[in-house]
C-alpha cells in the first residue's frame, strides 16, 4: 500500500475530516508533509460517545478473539511496513532502518502483548465460602503519544488497552500525527466500530479529552511538566492513570572496561533517535582511570556516525524532531559555551540548515549542576562526567527528580549488579542499552512516572479487580 496525503481520522470506524487543520512538517527540510484534521470538540465528544458504545459488546468478547483482533492488527502494520516507515521518518525525521524497527516493533508489540492471560486469583475456597478475583476492563481509556516514537509508544496503549476489555480515543502528538492516522484506517476493517478511535489536533485536544468525563482513564506518555497537569486533570473524577514521563538517565562506566570495545553500544545508548529517547543515557560517568580512554575512543566513534535527512541512504541520525525542541538543545549547547565548558566533540550548530539539524555534541566534565547535566536535553548533547568511587556515584547518578532508567558496564558483572540495585531507577541495563520487552514492566520511579506499562503488571493497569463471593453450605 502507498499513503496518499489524505489523512483522516478514525470515528466510529468511519474516516472523519475536519473543517481547519494542521501542518506537518518534515523536520530534515521544514517542508510540509501532510495535513492531519485538527478535531473541533463536538468531533472529540463523538469519539468518546463511540469508544462507550462499543465498550459493552467489546469487553463481552472472549478474551481471545479480543487477542485475535489485536494480532491481526499487528500483522496489517507489519503488512504495511513499507509505507509507514516512509511515512514516519518524514514526520518524526529518523532514518528508514530505525523507522522500520518502529513499526516491525509496533507489530511485534501485538503479538507478544495479546499471548498474555489475565489471571484470575481463588483467594479463598472452603466449606463456608469460595472467593475468587478476576480483572475487569475499566472502560474507555484515553492513549495520549509523544513525537520521539509515535507508533510504538501508541500502540503500547493501544494493544493492552483492547486486550483487556477497554475501548479506545488515541491522540498521538500535533507534531507527528500522521503515522497514528494511518494505523486508525488501517484498523477500520479489523475491530468493530469505535472500539479504536484515532483523533488529533493541536493543543487544546489533549486537555479536552483528559478531563472528558466519558473518559475512565488516561494512559499518558510524555514530559513530566505534561505528566503533573494530566494527574491534575484526572483527580476530579478520579480516572485511572498511567503516566510514562520524562528521564535523566545516568550510565556508569566502570574503570575495567575495554574503552574501544564498549565506545559504539555507549554512543547509540545516548545519541540514539537522536538523543530523543526517554530512556537515553542522558548523564555519562566514566571512572578517572578510564576517562580519558572512553572519551576519545566515544569521539573517534561519534565522528564516523552520519547525520542527515532520515530518507537518504547511509544516514545514522536524523534531525531533532521539532522546532520548540530544537530551540531547547541548541540553548543547552549556548548555555554550556557561556558557562566556559569544555568540548569534547560538536557545538557548532549551522543554523543555515534546512532541518533542525544539531551536530552530535559531547561535553568534557562539566560541573554537576550545569544544565546539560541537571536537565533532561532530549536531543544529541551529552556530558561525560568523571568519578572516583562507587558511592560517590551511586550519590551522583541518584541526586535528581527522574528515576526512570540507568545502565552500568563493566567486566566485573557482578561489581555492576551491586551498583544496579543500589539505582533508584525503574530499569538498569548490564553491559546494553535501551532493550525494552513487551513481557517486562517498565516503570518511572519518582517523578518520571506513575504506573507501569508492559508485563503483567502493565496489562493489569487496563482493569480494576473485581472479587466474587459465593457463600457455601446456607
Ligand atoms: P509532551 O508532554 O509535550 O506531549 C506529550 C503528549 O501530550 C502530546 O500528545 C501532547 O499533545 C499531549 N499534551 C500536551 N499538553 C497536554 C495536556 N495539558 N493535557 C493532555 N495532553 C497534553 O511531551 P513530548 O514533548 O511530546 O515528548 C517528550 C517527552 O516525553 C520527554 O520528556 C520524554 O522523556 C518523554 N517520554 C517519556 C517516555 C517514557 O516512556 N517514560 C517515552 C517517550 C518520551
Amino acid at each position: 500500500m502507498r499513503f496518499d496525503a489524505d489523512f483522516t481520522m478514525t470515528i466510529a470506524g468511519e474516516g472523519v475530516s475536519s473543517e481547519r487543520d494542521l501542518e506537518v512538517l518534515n523536520p530534515a527540510t521544514r517542508k510540509a508533509v501532510g495535513r492531519a484534521p485538527r478535531a473541533s470538540r463536538q468531533q472529540l465528544d463523538r469519539a468518546v460517545a463511540a469508544a462507550r458504545a462499543a465498550f459493552p459488546s467489546w469487553r463481552a468478547r472472549p478474551l481471545s478473539e479480543r487477542q485475535g483482533l489485536v494480532i491481526r492488527l499487528g500483522q496489517r502494520l507489519a503488512e504495511n511496513v513499507d509505507a509507514l516507515k516512509r511515512l514516519l521518518t518524514a514526520e518524526q525525521g529518523k532514518p528508514h532502518p530505525d523507522a522500520e524497527k518502529e513499526v516491525r516493533g509496533a507489530a511485534r508489540w501485538c503479538q507478544a502483548i495479546a499471548a498474555q492471560q489475565i489471571p484470575e486469583t481463588v483467594n479463598e475456597e472452603s466449606e463456608v465460602r469460595l472467593s475468587r478475583t478476576r480483572h475487569v476492563p475499566l472502560g474507555v481509556v484515553a492513549a495520549i503519544s509523544p513525537w520521539n516514537f509515535p507508533l510504538l509508544l501508541s500502540v503500547w496503549k493501544v494493544s493492552a488497552a483492547l486486550c483487556t476489555g477497554n475501548t479506545v480515543v488515541l491522540k498521538p502528538s500535533p507534531f507527528t500525527p500522521l503515522t497514528c492516522l494511518k494505523m486508525g484506517e488501517l484498523a477500520r476493517d479489523i475491530l468493530p466500530a469505535g472500539v479504536l478511535n484515532v483523533v488529533s489536533g493541536d493543543d487544546e485536544l489533549g486537555p479536552w479529552l483528559t478531563s472528558h468525563p466519558g473518559v475512565n482513564k488516561i494512559a499518558f506518555t510524555g514530559s513530566t511538566a505534561t505528566g503533573r497537569r494530566v494527574m491534575e486533570t484526572a483527580a476530579k473524577d478520579l480516572k485511572r492513570i498511567t503516566l510514562e514521563l520524562g528521564g535523566n538517565d545516568a550510565s556508569i562506566v566502570l574503570a575495567d572496561v575495554d574503552a574501544k570495545a564498549i565506545a559504539p553500544k555507549l554512543f547509540w545508548s545516548a545519541f540514539g533517535n537522536s538523543g530523543q529517547l526517554c530512556v537515553a543515557a542522558k548523564r555519562v560517568y566514566v571512572h578517572v582511570e578510564a576517562y580519558d580512554a572512553v572519551r576519545d575512543a566515544l569521539v573517534e566513534y561519534a565522528r564516523t556516525v552520519k547525520v542527515g535527512d532520515g530518507a537518504e541512504q547511509g544516514t545514522q541520525l536524523g534531525p531533532v524532531q521539532n522546532a520548540m525542541q530544537y530551540q531547547r538543545v541548541v540553548g543547552l549547547i549556548e548555555d554550556a559555551k557561556a558557562n566556559g565548558l569544555k568540548f569534547a566533540l560538536g557545538g557548532d550548530v549551522d543554523r543555515d540548515s534546512p532541518g533542525y539539524f544539531v551536530p552530535v555534541t559531547i561535553i568534557d566534565n562539566p560541573p554537576d549542576d550545569s544544565r546539560v547535566v541537571t536537565e533532561e536535553p532530549f536531543g544529541p548533547v551529552l556530558p561525560l562526567l568523571k568519578f572516583n568511587g562507587v558511592d560517590e556515584v551511586v550519590r551522583r547518578a541518584n541526586d535528581t527528580i527522574y528515576g526512570l532508567a540507568g545502565a552500568v558496564w563493566s567486566r566485573d558483572v557482578a561489581a555492576a549488579e551491586r551498583i544496579a540495585l543500589r539505582l533508584e531507577t525503574g530499569t538498569v541495563w548490564i553491559n546494553e542499552a535501551r532493550s525494552l520487552s513487551p513481557k517486562a514492566p517498565f516503570a518511572g520511579h519518582k517523578q518520571s512516572g506513575f504506573g507501569v506499562e508492559n508485563g503483567l503488571q502493565g496489562l493489569l493497569e487496563y482493569t480494576i479487580p473485581q472479587t466474587i463471593t459465593i457463600a457455601r453450605g446456607s
